[in-house]
């Protein structure tokens, strides 16, 4: 781990507005062409300094309901075109990702913050996605059934399913709208995309990419189509009947309300909301690798994933020494500009997001925390309204109700235990189910964890930590996490319908299950 350096310089608002407006230029995106009305506008501010890049027109409720008739319109002959045809515009938008990967990741980092390895690991997940999706355009199988009835043939077969509305957060600002795309375009869906309102130029900028894909390959214009705005402009997505499928990124919080709005409908929703994901170290864990796998879980993007390790569960034998030492390796991390290749910790996304970490240490300390290191912040003088915050760990007495909170800021709880039952149960005991792991040399403890009453997440992982998934497995977690799939496997199903055929190509019409009617 690089050693400490001294307080590094921090860049201007102005030449980070230049360099994001160069970058959307090389997109094809002229930011001044994006006018600063009085009002309804969304802000774009980096964390970096908290300035203003530029004041951008919100989409207004006729706007979006013009984008979601023309992604309605567009999918009717969408749907038909060939899935491998329809996997050349992914191939296309695929390609032109990997030519803008600096552009795109220097935007990720303007927005969201990100250091440039992180921001340049989002924009290869995009690259990555696209590839999965176009071998999935020839491999969108149904099954054939074993039927009952003699001279019948029953099968299943998947269908396009609709307007896809993507609604996604600031923390993953390109990346999980690439996994909604990538896949459902060649599912033969249309998308509308409402991403956060946090971080509207990466958002642009992937518009204006799949908008030339789409011409170069002679598709569409309106398979796509993107809606700038805050809640309500989600809101008009999310009750719009012609949206097939809401797919959803964010807190608990937006869930609650996106969910039973999309069920009164009878639509359909997939949600990919918080977690407070645990790793449990058992005394058998090779410490060196769990150092690292902890500290770049728990410190890295700032703390700021929906992975982001939350809570360390240590065997109690060795919980001193393992704190000690991932105290120490919290005391090396380089923290300030996310561009300067040294930096291991960038901002948070801003300073209401350090009141949040302030008092949700304050409450961790009442229930008689030990705080063991960090939560303090720094580079105030050179950028008053950015929140640059060293990591914190602080040592808890028992799982109390802080602990089970996701409080999306870099906060490392740390709880002991005495058998493995009691730590499978404490991983459990919090209300969402997004990731986990354990660190063991001991097959019989990491087979335990991953049996059917083991961890109950959706990500299960032994001797890694918890965050830094590949694109190849479904992606999601249970409980609060909202039970959505999203990426590889067979998440693609959540994008198309399913029809079941049975055809009778006897000259008989027996009736299933030995029925005698006529
Ligand atoms: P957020 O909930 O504040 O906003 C997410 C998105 O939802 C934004 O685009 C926002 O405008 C929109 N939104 C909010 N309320 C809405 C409503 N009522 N109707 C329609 N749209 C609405 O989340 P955030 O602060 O941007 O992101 C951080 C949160 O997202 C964390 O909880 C994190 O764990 C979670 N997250 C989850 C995943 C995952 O895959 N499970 C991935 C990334 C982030």
């Amino acid at each position: 781990m690089p050693a400490a350096t001294p307080a590094p310089q921090l860049p201007g608002t102005a030449d980070l507005r230049a360099r994001a407006a160069a970058a959307l230029g090389r997109c094809g995106v002229d930011l001044d062409a994006y006018p600063a009305p009085a009002d309804g506008a969304v802000p774009a501010r980096t964390p970096l300094t908290g300035g203003v890049l530029a004041r951008l027109a919100a989409t207004t409720p006729a706007q979006a309901d013009a984008a979601i008739a023309e992604a309605h319109r567009t999918f009717q002959d969408w749907r038909t075109v060939p899935a491998p045809r329809r996997g050349a515009l992914v191939k296309r938008l695929g390609e032109l990702l990997a030519a803008h990967r600096e552009d795109l990741a220097d935007l990720v980092t303007i927005e969201a913050g990100k250091i440039r390895s992180e921001a340049l690991g989002e924009v290869q997940e995009m690259i990555d996605i696209c590839d999965f999706a176009v071998g999935l355009s020839r491999q969108l199988y149904g099954r054939t059934i074993a039927g009952e009835r003699p001279g019948h043939r029953l099968s299943e077969s998947w269908h396009p399913l609709g307007v896809v509305g993507v609604v996604s957060a600031f923390n993953f600002p390109v990346a999980v709208w690439s996994w909604n795309t990538a896949v459902a375009l060649v599912c033969g869906d249309t998308v509308v995309w409402k991403p956060s309102e946090l971080t509207p130029l990466t958002a642009l900028a992937c518009d204006g990419l799949l908008a030339r894909a789409a011409a170069e390959v002679a598709a569409p214009a309106g398979v796509h189509r993107l809606l700038l705005g805050a809640r309500e402009c989600g809101r008009q997505l999310v009750d719009d009947p012609r949206v097939a499928l809401v797919s959803a990124t964010g807190s608990v919080a937006m869930g609650r309300q996106v969910a039973p709005r999309v069920a009164a409908r009878f639509g359909r929703c997939l949600l990919e909301l918080g977690g407070n994901n645990a790793a449990v170290v058992t005394p058998s864990a090779d410490l060196d690798l769990t150092v690292r796998g902890i500290v770049f879980s728990a410190a890295g993007t700032a703390g700021q994933r929906c992975t982001t390790l939350r809570r360390l569960i240590v065997h109690e034998d060795i919980a001193d020494r393992l704190l000690e030492r991932v105290v120490h390796a919290y005391g090396q991390l380089p923290l300030g500009d996310p561009f300067d290749p040294a930096t291991l910790v960038g901002p948070l996304v801003s300073p209401a997001a350090h009141t949040a970490m302030s008092e949700a240490l304050a409450a961790a300390q009442r229930a008689g925390g030990k705080l063991l290191t960090g939560g303090e912040r720094c580079l105030a003088d050179a950028a008053p309204d950015a929140a640059y915050v060293r990591p914190a760990v602080v040592r808890m007495p028992e799982q109390t109700d802080i602990v089970r909170t996701e409080t999306f800021a870099p906060i490392l709880y740390a709880l002991t235990y005495r058998t493995l039952d009691e730590a499978v149960a404490l991983n459990n005991d919090v209300p969402q189910g997004l990731s986990s792991s354990i660190f063991t040399g001991d097959l019989r403890e990491a087979e335990r964890f991953l049996a059917a009453d083991g961890s109950d997440c959706g990500i299960t992982n032994v001797n890694i930590g918890t965050s830094g998934a590949e694109i190849g497995g479904a992606f999601g977690g249970e409980k609060e996490t909202g039970g959505g799939r999203e990426s590889g496997s067979d998440a693609w199903r959540a994008y198309m319908r399913r029809a079941t055929n049975t055809v009778n190509y006897s000259a008989d019409l027996p009736l299933a299950q030995g029925v005698n009617f006529l």
